[in-house]
């Protein structure tokens, strides 16, 4: 395939997934499997194209990674989906309910404003939140395991410390009175955007979708092996515009991802990262007695 349309795929998936929430039917909305099917899919079709279009060599999947990949895809889909609707979403629908909040103008709102005021919504929260956890470190050490991964691809954006992908599901949208099908093309939208922003696609996208959206040349610039301080950077998950709005937006690309001295984390170190600074010091007082 040429290279000029391999770079339109991910706007063309969006299109593709926007067309499909658009015009699909009620009942198809409310079967409970339809949104992780669709999800899922989007995600296997973008490991695909790893295959087909590679970007780096050096990110190429292979079964370890794979696996880890597959690990979190589950755990997100499952255990940190009922605990962020339990703990965050729940709780703002009622107290939505008892406080009168209302937003019934914006679901008059044609399918695509809902669907993108949905997702910048969320995206200004996840902005916040990203850029909190590289300049605070408890924040930092919960995010931390999501910059040591050593290579990108598609499902890398759900690999992290459980911790922070509950603090990355902390958004108001379930505050927002929006058609259901526009809801879930929110959700689909902002996923597929950050998996072609993890994934090893020698695919550059259209100016205006860069300026708009994350791409793979930025998002991998914010994972940048050569320092910390690098890092600082290009903090949308999928809205990149809030980068450009708030000054943290900077162009280029790395292809050396990964944190320190890039050693990959096993699932057993991500998830006990947080706790790092007090094992350590334990042992160094354990050493010292
Ligand atoms: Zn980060
Ligand atoms: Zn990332």
């Amino acid at each position: 395939m040429k290279q000029s349309l391999v770079n339109l795929l991910p706007p063309a998936t969006l299109a593709a997934i926007l067309a499909f929430w658009a015009f699909a039917p009620a009942e198809w909305v409310d079967l409970p499997w339809m949104l992780p099917v669709v999800g899922l899919a989007t995600l296997a079709f973008v490991q695909g194209l790893e295959l087909l279009f590679e970007r780096h060599p050096g990110w190429r999947i292979n079964r370890r990674e794979l696996a880890t990949d597959l690990f979190y895809v589950a755990l997100s889909y499952t255990v940190i989906g009922y605990a962020a609707d339990a703990l965050i979403h729940s709780p703002l629908r009622a107290l939505k309910e008892q406080w009168g909040i209302a937003t019934p103008w914006l679901a008059d709102m044609p399918f695509l404003v809902q669907a993108m005021a949905v997702l910048f919504t969320f995206e200004l929260g996840q902005y916040w939140m990203h850029r909190a956890m590289h300049d605070w470190t408890p924040l930092w050490l919960t995010h931390a395991p999501h910059h040591h991964v050593t290579q990108l691809n598609a499902a890398k954006g759900f690999v992290g410390n459980p911790v922070e992908l509950l603090l990355i599901s902390i958004g108001v949208t379930a505050l927002l009175d929006v058609d259901k099908n526009a809801l879930f093309a929110s959700f689909m939208v902002g996923g597929a955007i950050a998996t072609y922003a993890h994934a090893n696609v020698r695919a550059d996208p259209p100016i205006w979708y860069g300026f708009f959206f994350t791409t793979i040349r930025n998002h991998s610039l914010h994972h940048t092996a050569t320092s910390y301080e690098d890092t600082r950077c290009n903090y949308g998950n999928s809205v990149i515009f809030w980068d450009r709005l708030f000054g943290t937006y900077r162009d280029g690309e790395s292809a050396l991802v990964g944190q320190d001295d890039r050693k990959r984390l096993s699932i057993r170190e991500q998830w006990l990262f947080p706790l790092r600074p007090w094992l350590e010091k334990r042992k160094a007082g354990a050493g010292a007695g």
